[in-house]
């Protein structure tokens, strides 16, 4: 069965996890578009930032030019926690479908908070820390960065403050109440603790919430909040920085069984599991030093790649936050209920966006029954039951390989499987009873987000 002399799960030694994050920043060429400053179209300096960001994460963001940034001891130690985490050779998968394909996946699902999120998490928690802040707050939609922040937070002793999408809140209490356990505050948004939330509740009494509402309530709660900063779990370069030790283990996994990806694939959301993965590939793809098909793959019903404009627009519905250059389908954008909780963000990493700009990668959208079925399949034959957002990348994995199947090419895909499902049964029993839908915005739908991008030219 296993074509190849390799094992079925490749678990790095403890020794062999990375010791440095990796910054794509410092081999593009042309750099990601900087952050501005709403009032002034300036680029956002450190200055400008310290309001809201700690210290330490702010030169991160700003730092396009250092290839490798050292893991702190500290940071390392949580690491060995859950890391490394399993390279898998999908046999059964490879033998299900009859592909010639060589299939990988590497499964970040194996801590609590069941997902990559913790890579960053721990990061921003223990800067935050060390900067003697008492605090942190954030937003959460499904639900997942909340859970990696509180244990992160539990274990540096902060103050952990969640805006939880009210719809989130409402359809998910265990999620909620795994964040409690570990000692953080949950608060639906929006709410009435913030001037924002309650005018967005003036203006729209029935709001089940967004991801871009809950952001203006956690930034706004960090600024006037003494010794507190906020933190964001994608879409920012300190997300795909730390991000990076999911490509790097890969990289590392791949070179001691001389294993050589054709195809690397991701979901992507705000695109941190994604830039993750392919940092350590990308870099040696800009360097010159070898050549790989990159692709993002993302939901139909919120396609920011496939359909959006690469424009500078506001990162949140309130207005609060930096501008940022990427594909985006509008800060006003609401993406129909999509099962996928985790991608349905309206913008996109400006790293990726250049970079899928440049042609240096692909993005294809998916169909949300087409997804479950790929994780349905996925989950009788890997025995792994796979978030809803990673299955997007099952789905194009799979393609992949049975586009091989047809032409007998022997290509070697490799994807992230970025987390575990139990906590989305209500979406898989939505497609066990077949009353999944696929909605997929029109050209009218998409015209209303668009509108509300500012026409920024710099
Ligand atoms: C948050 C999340 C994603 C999407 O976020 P990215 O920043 O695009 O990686 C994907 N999978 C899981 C399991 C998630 O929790």
């Amino acid at each position: 069965m296993n074509k190849l002399d390799v094992p079925y799960k490749i678990y790095l030694d403890e020794k062999e996890i990375p010791s440095s994050w990796y910054n794509v920043r410092a081999d593009m060429k042309t750099k990601p578009a900087p952050l501005i400053h709403p009032g002034t179209l300036k680029p956002m300096t450190f200055e400008d930032m310290r309001p809201v960001f700690c210290d330490e994460l702010i030169k991160q963001e700003l730092d396009n030019d250092t290839a490798y940034i050292k893991i702190p001891d500290e940071i390392l130690n949580f690491y060995k926690m859950y890391r490394p985490s399993p390279l898998t050779h999908a046999v059964f998968l490879e033998e299900a479908l009859g592909t010639p394909a060589h299939i990988f996946y590497k499964f970040e699902g194996n801590n609590t908070s069941g997902s990559h999120k913790l890579n960053s998490a721990i990061a921003q928690a223990y800067y935050a820390k060390k900067q003697g802040l008492k605090g942190v707050t954030t937003e959460t939609g499904a639900g997942q960065w909340g859970t990696a922040l509180a244990m992160a937070c539990s274990f540096f002793k902060l103050g952990c403050k969640v805006y939880m999408v009210k719809v989130s809140y409402e359809q998910k209490p265990f999620r909620r109440e795994v964040m409690r356990t570990y000692g953080a505050s949950v608060t639906p948004s929006p709410s009435m603790e913030t001037e924002i939330g309650r005018k967005i509740n003036a203006e729209h009494p029935n709001t089940t919430g967004s991801l871009g509402c809950a952001i203006s309530e956690a930034v706004e709660v960090a600024a006037s909040t003494e010794g507190y900063r906020y933190v964001l779990g994608s879409v920012l370069n300190q997300v795909l920085l730390h991000q990076s030790i999911i490509g790097l283990e890969t990289k590392a996994a791949c070179d001691k069984y001389g294993i050589k990806p054709d195809v690397i694939i991701g979901c992507a959301g705000g695109g941190s599991n994604l830039g993750g993965l392919i940092s350590p590939f990308m870099g040696e793809k800009l360097r010159g030093e070898a050549d790989y098909q990159i692709i993002a793959v993302e939901p139909a019903s919120c396609p920011s790649f496939t359909r959006g404009k690469f424009a500078y627009d506001f990162c949140d519905t309130g207005k609060v936050c930096p501008m940022a250059k990427m594909y985006t389908l509008g800060h006003d954008f609401i993406p129909s209920a999509n099962h996928a909780g985790g991608l349905r963000y309206h913008g996109m990493s400006s790293i990726l966006s250049q970079l899928y700009h440049d042609g240096l990668m692909e993005a294809r959208s998916v169909e949300q029954t087409s997804v479950f079925e790929a994780a349905e399949m996925f989950a009788r034959v890997e025995g792994i039951l796979p978030a809803p957002e990673s299955a997007h990348a099952i789905r194009a994995a799979i393609d992949e390989a049975l586009k091989c199947k047809q032409t007998g090419e022997e290509k070697t895909i490799i994807f992230g499987l970025t987390g575990t499902g139990y906590f989305d049964m209500v979406a898989y029993e939505k497609y066990n009873d077949h009353v999944m839908t696929d909605y997929i915005p029109t050209d009218e739908d998409l015209a209303k987000g668009f509108a509300g991008i500012p026409n920024i030219n710099l």
